[in-house]
């Protein structure tokens, strides 16, 4: 039972209690194995489980990261650092919190596309929680540090090449108290921003391998099926996971984008409900194997690529011209 005074909707943000009230709508997609792109390929090689585990290490070493607490200011002020460094630019948006506020970070790296651009989204949230207590040890560690330094390592990679496309990095806080930190930033989307958007793809609970084999769900809604089916085609083609999918979204922030209508995924380690430890001070560091979450990464960069589109010949863009869209609402 949860004591936490500031868990405003528990059935909406714990997946193992809100999977318990639905019936599982599970299903195991064909494989599907195509020719790898030699150009996705060698982009894949550049992600780094060394930089991987040291995004995730420095994310848990607080003792919590509940939304309202000065570790989880200090760690979204790590993240922007990072992305800073990596050339993003990178804004900080007010969430409210119960009586409280907490944030979302928001990192953009403009496309040098000159028509309309079509961002990607690679979302997670960064704050954590103890049920039991809001002053208990709350490392979240799967829950969520594993996709916050997936974001991060998304980032790291992407920055490192031009695309036609906006890349958008978010950074969630509020989630435990409700999607707060998502349901607002989609709030404070234009309408015109809603349907340029061509991809969001988030990250919650990404490295604790429940089943003999690596695995992945995919959870999507009914405008998410395309989004759904390249990653599908890409774990064949670029990983060894196991694919799972599911058309019932729930407890985590892609809801209020699919809500919205936008093409948006949770991409979470298989069997996530076998996990008992989330939301307790067991969710350490230990009980997370990198290598799971790494081939998660390959199967969702392999996509975000796609959508965004790599530049080949001809002249650059200047991003002061063209980059002037905010995406940090
Ligand atoms: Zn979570």
């Amino acid at each position: 039972m949860p004591t936490d005074d500031l868990i405003e909707n528990h059935e909406q943000t714990c997946r193992r209690s809100a999977a318990l009230r639905t019936a599982p709508t599970i299903e195991h997609p064909p494989v599907v194995r195509s020719t790898p792109d030699a150009e996705i390929a060698a982009l894949l090689s550049s992600l780094s489980r060394t930089r991987y585990s040291r995004f995730l290490s420095a994310i848990t070493t607080p003792r919590t990261r509940h939304s309202l607490s000065p570790e989880f200011r200090s760690i979204m002020d790590f993240a922007a650092t990072e992305l800073e460094d990596a050339g993003y630019t990178v804004t900080r948006a007010p969430v409210s919190v119960g009586a409280g506020t907490s944030a979302n970070l928001i990192a953009h790296l403009p496309g040098r596309g000159t028509d309309t651009r079509n961002p990607v989204l690679a979302t997670a949230h960064l704050d954590s929680v103890n049920e039991a207590g809001r002053s208990l040890p709350a490392p979240g560690a799967d829950d969520n540090a594993s996709g916050s330094a997936g974001v991060l390592e998304l980032g790291a990679v992407l920055a490192g090449r031009k695309w036609e496309n906006d890349v958008v990095l978010i950074l969630f806080g509020g989630e435990e108290q409700g999607l707060l930190g998502s349901i607002e930033y989609v709030e404070a989307l234009t309408p015109e921003q809603r349907t340029q958007i061509s991809a969001v793809i988030n990250m919650d609970m990404i490295g604790r391998r429940n089943t003999a084999i690596s695995g992945v769900m995919i959870e999507g809604g009914q405008n998410s099926q395309p989004l759904m089916n390249e990653l599908v085609a890409a774990a064949g083609t670029y990983t060894q996971l196991s694919v799972t999918t599911s058309l019932n979204p729930f407890a985590s922030d892609h809801v209020p984008f699919i809500d919205a209508g936008l093409p948006a995924v949770l991409t979470i380690e298989a069997d996530d409900r076998a996990n008992t430890d989330v939301h307790t001070d067991r969710d350490t560091l230990a009980t997370v194997d990198p290598s799971l979450a790494m081939e998660i990464l390959r199967m969702n960069l392999a996509v975000l690529a796609t959508h965004l589109g790599v530049v080949r010949d001809g002249p650059l863009v200047n991003n002061e011209v063209v980059g002037a869209a905010d995406w940090s609402a």
